[in-house]
């Protein structure tokens, strides 16, 4: 019988997880950059559908945790749940995320400092530092 703890993914184990996307990867680097001092991914097949969970802990005792059908989207729900709303510390513009790639036909991105998926460096860019 499976306890909880089995299904638990360290860092180490989650990068070393063969066909890991870039994305996926890079979502967990960017949930490093709002500062968690420990993130972690986990799943529950306990039931059908089974659900991902993307986990984040803050040194000041903060937790955050966004759930998905899948691996990735609970990563990028997570993402966006940190990002959305927050403040850039570069540039001191609101901060959003999306992870599709910069859209500026669409959004008018002169008031928000959004991290963007950029597909040629295959890697999430905030607009300050693009
Ligand atoms: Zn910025």
């Amino acid at each position: 019988m499976a306890t909880p703890r089995d299904h638990l993914i360290n860092d180490e184990d989650y990068r070393a997880l063969e066909n890991v996307s870039k994305k996926l990867a890079a979502g967990m680097e960017v949930i490093g950059r709002t500062g968690a001092e420990f993130t972690q991914v986990r799943f529950c097949d306990e039931d059908e559908p089974t659900l991902w969970m993307a986990y984040a802990r803050y040194p000041d005792g903060g937790q955050q945790v966004a759930a998905a059908l899948d691996l990735e989207e609970a990563v990028m729900r997570l993402c966006a749940q940190l990002i959305n709303g927050g403040s850039c510390r570069h540039c001191h513009r609101g901060t959003g995320f999306t992870p599709r790639g910069l859209t500026t036909a669409v959004l008018d991105l002169s008031d928000i400092c959004l991290t963007f998926w950029d597909d040629d460096a295959q890697a999430f860019t905030q607009a300050c530092r693009a």
